[in-house]
């Protein structure tokens, strides 16, 4: 598997770096964001280090999607949401921040103001209480 020294996610993936771990199998890796748009926003990643769309296999994005619906059920149902945005941005003019292939999973609200979706507007949350959710997200995963 193909790694990359200086990027986050790779980290995460190999147990460098921290985060609350929602799912995980040989390809495909979720937990949940540190700059949440809303609780339960989950990001879904492979584990190998591709940038985006462009150079991700065809095969492996449809490995990250198919997580990425069980990941969404599982965020609707433990945090309540009425519905979830799927968010996947590629390259700098799409705002993308962390150059490693992610699919964001965002529990939505009926009657809740949409925030921006903009990550500097959005305040760090604690792994202690990224845990507690994570764990709630777990609880619910029903694998297909
Ligand atoms: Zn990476």
């Amino acid at each position: 598997m193909t790694f990359n020294d200086d990027c986050i996610f790779c980290k995460i993936v190999q147990k460098q770096a921290p985060s609350s771990i929602v799912y995980e199998d040989d390809f495909i890796m979720a937990f949940l964001d540190i700059k949440p748009a809303n609780i339960g926003h989950t990001l879904v990643i492979s584990k190998a280090h591709f940038e985006g769309i462009f150079d991700v296999p065809g095969e492996l994005l449809g490995k990250i999607h198919q997580v990425t619906k069980i990941i969404a059920n599982a965020v609707k149902q433990a945090v309540h949401a009425d519905g979830v945005c799927i968010v996947q941005q590629n390259g700098k003019a799409a705002n993308q921040e962390v150059f490693h292939i992610h699919v964001h999973v965002i529990p939505k609200f009926i009657g809740e103001n949409i925030k921006p979706f903009n990550k500097n507007e959005l305040q760090i949350v604690e792994y202690a209480q990224l845990d507690v959710t994570a764990a709630k997200i777990r609880d619910q995963l029903t694998l297909e």
